[in-house]
């Protein structure tokens, strides 16, 4: 008896290896083209529908792929505009995105692991530990979701990689993805300015992140010397601030860009005057914007946010230094979709007790 076949999802598929692939069988490259847009510019669920291909290479597809599709499991709505979705995978995992309403256009926070290894002390998504790494098709169908729904989610024009995970762990993946979101020809036509990867500071392969894309730089630095931040954030005592700031100052920035810095603000902990000034004298060399993020509380975290007043000595100390620094509020905080506060709701089991 023939045994059964095990299909692999298309969405995990680059133009190259789909080229190749299609070689295998005599089929033209420029059908690779074809698929590509149906998969992801029409969002097409169904090799059927692929009409302008031959029924023969539509059954041979079927024969050998899926096309990968999440379960929406729930959709939450914020007062303020934000909406959060949770997804179940097909291993029944379950990870969120974020879309977030701004004056002329909507922002989406997508995922790219299920859980988190870093172990940061202020993060809700720490907690679960890590569970796996999305694949290129879970972190693209985060994306391909918001096209499917019905509203006008069209425009959706920026993406950022700051919901659970840390991208830059799952590099591989994350790279296949962005090369797709940004790919005029075969893939989602995002421009690389559009996007924004936030990570917390695994060093190497933020240099190889400036050589494969061109997409903006977000770094969670969140402390100005290594024993706060050793304390806050685990990654710090394999690539200590030193090492963080000279891959910053050496990055391979697009002309007029930028390196967004993000700087959570915890009451007693990073938020002094000398604090405020010790940043100022780290950045100096750096192109960087500031991003100020007051501390989202949770139930895993005794920390505090700071008072507003506190907030704003710390912000005009900046100012006063000539940097550019937003107080970003949260968006979505009423249902947990703010940053550092995702966690799947999974599995209902607790947390693991880990760090
Ligand atoms: N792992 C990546 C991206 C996901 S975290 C990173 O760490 O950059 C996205 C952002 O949320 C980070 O800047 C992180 O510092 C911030 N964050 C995490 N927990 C938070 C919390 N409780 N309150 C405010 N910001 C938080
Ligand atoms: Fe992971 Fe980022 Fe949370 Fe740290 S802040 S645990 S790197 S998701």
């Amino acid at each position: 008896m023939k045994p059964t076949q095990v299909k692999d999802d298309i969405l995990n598929l680059s133009p190259d290896r789909l080229i190749e692939w299609l070689s295998r069988y005599d089929i033209r490259p420029y059908r690779s083209r074809q698929i590509f847009k149906w998969l992801y510019m029409r969002q097409a669920d169904d090799f059927d529908r692929m009409t302008d291909l031959g029924k023969s290479v539509r059954e041979l597809l079927a024969e050998h792929f899926y096309i990968g599709r999440f379960e929406k499991v729930a959709e939450e709505l914020s007062a303020d505009g934000t909406r959060k979705f949770l997804f179940r995978m097909n291993d029944g995992r379950r990870i969120e995105s974020v879309l977030i309403p701004e004056k002329s256009h909507y922002t989406l926070c997508i995922s790219t692991q299920a859980g988190c290894a870093q172990g940061c002390r202020f993060c809700r998504t720490a907690h679960l530990g890590f569970e796996r790494n999305l694949t290129q098709s879970e972190i693209l169908q985060q994306i391909l979701q918001m096209k499917i729904e019905p509203d006008d989610t069209k425009r959706l024009t920026n993406i950022v990689l700051m919901g659970m995970g840390e991208p830059l762990a799952n590099y591989e993946n994350v790279l296949n993805a962005l090369n797709i979101l940004t790919n005029n020809e075969y893939g989602l036509k995002f421009a690389g300015r559009r996007i924004t990867l936030s990570t917390s500071g695994i060093v190497p392969r933020i240099y190889d992140l400036g050589a494969d894309t061109a997409v903006n730089l977000a770094v969670s630095l969140n402390a100005a010397d290594d024993r706060t931040r050793n304390m806050l954030m685990p990654i710090n005592r394999k690539y200590n601030i030193e090492s963080l700031m000279e891959v910053c100052r050496n990055y391979n920035l697009r002309p007029h860009r930028r390196i967004t810095i993000e700087y959570i603000m915890i009451k007693g902990i990073n938020d002094s005057v000398l604090d405020a000034k010790k940043l100022s004298k780290l950045l100096r060399p750096i192109r960087a914007k500031i991003n100020l993020i007051p501390f989202n509380s949770h139930d895993k975290s005794q920390f505090e946010r700071p008072s507003q007043k506190t907030i704003e000595t710390f912000q005009n100390i900046l100012i006063d230094n000539h940097y550019t620094v937003m107080i970003r509020e949260s968006k979505g905080r009423d249902i947990s979709a703010a940053c550092g506060q995702l966690q799947g709701k999974t599995q209902d089991r607790d947390s693991i007790g880990r760090a």
